[in-house]
C-alpha cells in the first residue's frame, strides 16, 4: 500500500507535438512582406529623383544663363564697333596705315572686352584687320565668305554662328554685323567669343553637360569624347550645311549612342540660339541611395519578421504548453481518481478486516477469560487449602504479640503492651488485605495496578518476619538503592509476594548451621526493576525446581509446608505484569529473581486497589 506518488505520477515533460520546420515559416514571411519592398522602392526612386531633378534644373538654368550673359556681352559689339570711323576709314582706303590703324583699334578693344578675336571683312569677305594680326595664325588676309555670319551680316542681319576656327581650331561664337557707308554695305565686322572656357567652367561632377546645336550636334560637353558626336542621325541637307559651313572640326560628326538606361537627362531650349543644353545625371546617383533604403527598409522589414518570428514562436511554445500542462493535468486527474478508488476499494476491505479482526480479538477474549476464569477457579478450589498457609504467619505473629501483651500487661507496662496491640491490630488489617486479594484473586474482574515503591514493601514483608530471623539469627546483607524503586504492582500482592518468598528463604535455612546469611539487593534494569533474595540454605533440589511453581509441590513436612506459596507468587507476578525466576546461586543456597515493571515515581497509574474488595 505504500507506494510513492512520484514515480506514478511522473510524465514525460518533452512535448511531442508535431511541429512545422521554423525555416518554413519564415519563408512563407519573408514571401509575404518581400512585395511591401516594391512600394518603397518605388517612393524611394521617386523621392530621390524629384531632388535631383531639381537640383539638376538649377545648375542647368545657371549654366544656360552664364552662357546667354557671354554671349549677350558681345551681341552688340559688332554693330557698335562697326561706327568706328578708323574701321570705317580702312574699309574705304586699306592701305597700310590705316589696315594698322585698325588693327591696332580691334586689337585694344579685344582685349578690353575679352573677345577671342575681332576682324573686318570687306564685301567680299576678305579680312582687312583683325586683332590677332601680329599673331601666327592670324585671320588678316583670310576670307570668310563660306561662313554663314558672313552672308547674314552682308545681308543686313546680325550674323550669328557656332563653329570651330579654321585658323584657330577653337571654338567659339561668331557675332557678326554689316559696316555702313549711308545705304550701302561696306565691309562686315565680326566677333568671335571663346566658348572653350565655357566648357571648363562645368568642373567634375557625376552630372555631365551637353550642348547641341540645331543640327543635334554636341559642341559643348564636360566629356571629350562626346565632342562634335550627332545625338540624332543627320539629314542629307544638314550634311552638305555641314560640309559648306565647316562648323566642325569633321565634316561627318559620327553619331553619339548614349545608353538612356544609364543617364537621367534634362534639356534646356536655347531658342536664342537654337541650341539644346542638357544635363546628364547617371542613374547611379538614384541608384545608391535607393539601394541604401532598401536595404535599410529590408533590413528593418527583416528585422520586424524575425520579432514576428520569435513571437509565433514563443506563442506556439505558450500554446503548446498549455496544451501539454492541460493534457497532464487530465493525465493526474485520471490516475488520481483511479489511484483513489483504488484506495477507497482498498480502505473498505481494510475496515471490513479491522471489523473481523475485532470481533475476532473479542471473541478470543471471552474465551481467554473463560479459561482463565476455569484455571483460577481450579487454582481457587486448591487455593482454599492454602488459606490457612497464607493466614497461619500473621495469626502466628498475633498469637505471639498477644501472648507477649499478656506477660507486659502482668508487668504493668501498658505501653508496650499497646504497642503490641497496635501491631496486631496491623496484622489483623494485613490478614483482611490478604484475605481480600484472595477473593480478588478469584474474581473476574482485573486488579488495578499502581506506583509501588519497591522498599518499603520489602521492610513490611522483613518486619513480618523480623522476630523468627532474630531468632534463627539469620544475617541480613541489604543491597538497595536509597531512592524508592518505583515499580508496577498492587501493594497487598507484591508484600505478599516478598513475604512468601522471604519465608521460603527462612524455612531453608532452619535446618543449616551458621552462619546463616540472607542477601537482598535490588537495581534498575533495561526492562524495570530486578529484586534478588538469596540465601546460603541448601538450595533446590533438581526437582523442586522443576515444580516448585505447581501448587502442593512441597518438600516441606504437612505441617510445615503446603506447596503454594510459590505457586501463588507466580501466579501474583504474571498478573503484576512481572515474572518470577527461580535458580541457584553457583556458590550454594537458592537465588529467586523478582522482575517487575518500572512505574513513574508516586503515581497511581490507575486508582490504588480498595484492599475491601
Ligand atoms: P512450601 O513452602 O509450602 O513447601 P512452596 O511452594 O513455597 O511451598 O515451596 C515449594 C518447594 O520449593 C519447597 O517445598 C522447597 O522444596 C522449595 N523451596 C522453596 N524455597 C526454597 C528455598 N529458599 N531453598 C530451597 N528450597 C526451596
Amino acid at each position: 500500500m505504500r507506494r510513492t506518488f512520484s514515480g506514478a505520477f511522473a510524465f514525460d515533460m518533452t512535448p511531442s507535438l508535431p511541429r512545422r520546420p521554423r525555416w518554413r515559416s519564415l519563408a512563407l514571411l519573408a514571401l509575404c512582406l518581400a512585395p511591401l519592398l516594391w512600394p518603397l522602392q518605388h517612393l524611394a526612386e521617386r523621392y530621390y529623383r524629384s531632388e535631383l531633378v531639381s537640383q539638376n534644373r538649377q545648375t542647368l538654368d545657371l549654366y544656360v544663363a552664364n552662357l546667354l550673359g557671354t554671349l549677350h556681352r558681345y551681341e552688340t559689339l559688332p554693330q557698335i564697333l562697326g561706327d568706328l570711323p578708323a574701321l570705317r576709314a580702312t574699309l574705304a582706303s586699306p592701305d597700310p596705315q590705316t589696315v594698322d590703324h585698325a588693327n591696332r583699334l580691334l586689337k585694344n578693344i579685344s582685349e578690353q572686352t575679352g573677345a577671342e578675336v575681332m576682324y573686318l571683312l570687306d564685301p567680299s569677305g576678305n579680312t582687312l584687320a583683325a586683332s590677332n594680326w601680329e599673331k601666327k595664325d592670324s585671320f588678316v588676309g583670310r576670307n570668310f565668305a563660306f561662313r554663314p555670319y558672313y552672308s547674314d551680316a552682308i545681308a543686313g542681319r546680325l550674323g550669328r554662328f557656332f563653329g570651330m576656327g579654321t585658323t584657330s581650331s577653337k571654338r567659339g561664337y561668331f557675332f557678326a554685323a554689316a559696316v555702313h557707308e549711308g545705304q550701302r554695305v561696306v565691309g562686315a565686322l565680326v566677333v568671335k567669343v571663346d566658348l572653350d572656357h565655357t566648357e571648363s567652367l562645368w568642373g567634375k561632377t557625376p552630372e555631365q553637360l551637353l550642348l547641341t546645336d540645331q543640327h543635334g550636334v554636341v559642341i559643348l560637353t564636360s566629356r571629350p569624347e562626346w565632342r562634335f558626336r550627332a545625338t540624332r542621325p543627320l539629314t542629307e541637307e544638314e550634311h552638305q550645311a555641314i560640309v559648306s559651313i565647316q562648323p566642325y572640326p569633321t565634316q561627318d560628326p559620327q553619331p553619339l549612342d548614349l545608353d538612356e538606361q544609364a543617364w537621367l537627362m534634362q534639356t534646356h531650349p536655347i531658342a536664342e540660339t537654337g541650341w539644346n543644353a542638357s544635363i546628364l545625371a547617371p542613374r547611379a546617383l538614384i541608384d545608391r541611395p535607393v539601394r541604401t533604403v532598401l536595404a535599410i527598409g529590408g533590413a528593418t522589414l527583416l528585422v520586424l519578421m524575425l520579432l514576428l518570428g520569435l513571437m509565433m514562436q514563443r506563442r506556439r511554445n505558450y500554446l503548446d504548453r498549455i496544451a501539454f500542462e492541460a493534457k497532464a493535468r487530465r493525465e493526474l486527474e485520471i490516475r488520481v481518481s483511479e489511484r483513489t478508488s483504488d484506495l477507497e476499494a482498498l480502505n473498505s476491505r481494510l475496515k471490513q478486516e479491522v471489523l473481523e479482526r475485532e470481533q475476532a480479538q473479542q471473541e478470543l477474549v471471552r474465551v481467554q477469560d473463560e479459561v482463565v476464569q476455569a484455571g483460577k477457579l481450579s487454582v481457587l478450589g486448591t487455593m482454599s487449602a492454602s488459606i490457612s498457609h497464607e493466614l497461619n504467619q500473621p495469626l502466628a505473629a498475633i498469637r505471639s504479640y498477644a501472648e507477649n501483651a499478656e506477660v507486659l500487661l502482668d508487668h504493668q507496662r501498658t505501653d508496650d503492651a499497646r504497642g503490641n496491640l497496635k501491631l496486631i491490630g496491623e496484622l489483623t488489617g494485613r490478614m483482611a488485605s490478604i484475605i481480600a486479594h484472595l477473593r480478588a484473586f478469584a474474581r473476574r474482574d482485573r486488579h488495578a495496578l499502581e506506583s509501588v515503591a519497591l522498599q518499603p514493601a520489602l521492610d513490611d514483608a522483613l518486619a513480618l518476619l523480623a522476630k523468627r530471623r532474630r531468632a534463627m539469627a539469620v544475617e541480613l546483607i541489604r543491597d538497595l538503592p536509597d531512592a524508592p524503586l518505583w515499580v508496577q504492582a498492587g501493594e497487598t500482592r507484591l508484600r505478599q509476594v516478598l513475604s512468601n518468598l522471604l519465608a521460603n528463604a527462612l524455612d531453608a535455612l532452619t535446618e543449616k548451621a551458621n552462619p546463616r546469611c540472607l542477601w537482598i539487593n535490588a537495581e534498575h534494569t533495561d526492562n524495570g526493576v530486578e529484586l534478588l533474595i538469596r540465601d546460603n540454605g541448601p538450595g533446590f533440589t533438581r526437582e523442586s525446581l522443576a515444580r516448585a511453581r505447581e501448587p502442593f509441590f512441597t518438600t516441606k513436612t504437612r505441617t510445615q509446608g503446603l506447596g503454594l506459596g510459590l505457586a501463588i507468587c507466580d501466579t501474583l507476578m504474571r498478573a503484576l505484569g512481572g515474572e518470577l525466576l527461580l535458580a541457584n546461586h553457583p556458590q550454594g543456597g537458592a537465588l529467586l529473581t523478582v522482575r517487575l515493571r518500572s512505574a513513574p515515581p508516586g503515581v497511581n497509574l490507575q486508582p490504588p486497589e480498595d484492599p475491601s474488595a
